[in-house]
């Protein structure tokens, strides 16, 4: 692969991050960038200062949404080592999604060389108070001028970095979740299982009436007949059963979370039954009455563990107390913010380190 071209802005001054961070509002100063055409396929890697895109009012994906993109944070621990969490799986995720939408593939290796690189000369706006990390946005999109509809041939993927605290305005309290089954957000063998923005505008109105009700988020039930439950506007659900923690399977509408798969193999290492499996509305109302659903909570990069303190359904308000000691949903994102922080043992590996390296900053 070629060699990274750096174009790094002078004279920077120290970084000075407001005190209350907020969720995708402050923006380092650099990205990464690379482009892909045809002839050359992926080329032109560079590390540069952030500025505003150029593009032609045809351009491909503003009209027909060939994009796809990914969410992973880097941490930094109180000696200041940096690291990333599960850089390669996120990497690989991204490709699958730009499999589905005809976008080429990118090198996960030098991709996750290249990011490393950016995230060294950025290190100082990672922000270390608990709750708090770097969010990595990388996303891809067809960049062609050109009206009609078909795969780009030319396509950008840029590297976007963002200092962040929790994601939600409840901070890391108990969330409210209304279930909808008036809007479905995505059906099997359709792209629920991609990170591409149509999903997104798929679901943008049916958050807006949950919010208008004071609802954080939808619960969404699967396409076809709206029984089962699928997954939260950006998070993946377990339901926490007496006997069982189960969450819902991968089949192909939902998206295969990161965190989704870090908590199956928390969850396996404590030795309780986690099961991934078809979980009805229905089954989780009459066993909620029995009194047999401890607990209901979100994972996702941006929330990390969420927990549910109302899970709405029809008329139907399941309340779930969350002050109790036993507490699955606090021990996981313990454990998982933990091993985020440098401060327990990182017995999956799940960590990247990023060190000092080629570039001179
Ligand atoms: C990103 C996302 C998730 C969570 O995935 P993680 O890899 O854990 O961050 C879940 N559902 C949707 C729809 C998402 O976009």
């Amino acid at each position: 692969m070629e060699k990274i071209v750096y174009n790094l802005k002078e004279n920077r001054s120290k970084v000075s991050l407001p005190t209350n961070l907020g969720f995708g509002q402050v923006f380092t100063d650099h990205v990464f960038e690379i482009d892909y055409n045809e002839e050359k396929g992926w080329h032109n890697p560079s590390i540069k200062v952030l500025e505003n895109l150029q593009m032609h009012p045809a351009t491909m994906f503003i009209h027909y949404g060939q994009a796809v993109f990914d969410g992973l944070k880097a941490f930094k621990d109180e000696d200041g080592n940096v690291s990333i969490f599960r850089p390669e799986r996120h990497l690989q995720r991204l490709n699958n999604s730009s499999r589905r939408l005809c976008i080429p593939e990118i090198d996960v290796e030098f991709v996750l060389s290249a990011l490393k690189e950016l995230i060294w000369i950025e290190k100082d706006w990672i922000p270390t108070s608990k709750g708090e990390s770097l969010y990595i946005r990388p996303f891809i999109y067809g960049v062609d001028p050109f009206l009609g509809v078909k795969p780009a041939s030319n396509y950008k993927l840029i590297i976007l970095l963002s200092p962040v605290g929790a994601y939600y305005p409840e901070g890391f309290k108990p969330v409210k979740i209304l279930v909808t089954n008036d809007y479905v957000r995505a059906v099997r063998k359709g792209i629920g299982e991609c990170k591409t923005p149509a999903n997104y505008a798929a679901s943008l109105y049916a958050g807006e009436e949950a919010k208008k009700l004071g609802f954080t988020q939808v619960l969404w039930l699967d396409g076809v007949e709206q029984k089962y439950i699928e997954e939260v506007g950006t998070m993946n659900i377990f339901i926490r059963f007496k006997n069982e923690v189960a969450t819902p399977k991968l089949s192909g509408s939902i998206l295969p979370g990161v965190t989704r798969d870090s908590v199956i193999q928390l969850l396996k290492e404590w030795k309780m039954n986690i099961t991934e499996r078809v979980i009805s509305i229905d089954e989780v109302v009459s066993e909620f009455k029995k009194g047999n659903v401890l607990e209901v909570f979100g994972t996702g990069t941006a929330a990390i563990v969420s927990m549910v303190g109302l899970l709405k359904y029809k008329e139907i308000e399941m309340k779930f107390d969350f002050t109790h000691s036993d507490n699955l949903a606090a021990r996981l994102f313990d454990k998982i913010t933990e091993i985020q922080y440098g401060k327990g043992e990182d017995k999956f590996n799940w960590l990247t380190h990023v060190s000092y390296k080629a570039v001179e900053v």
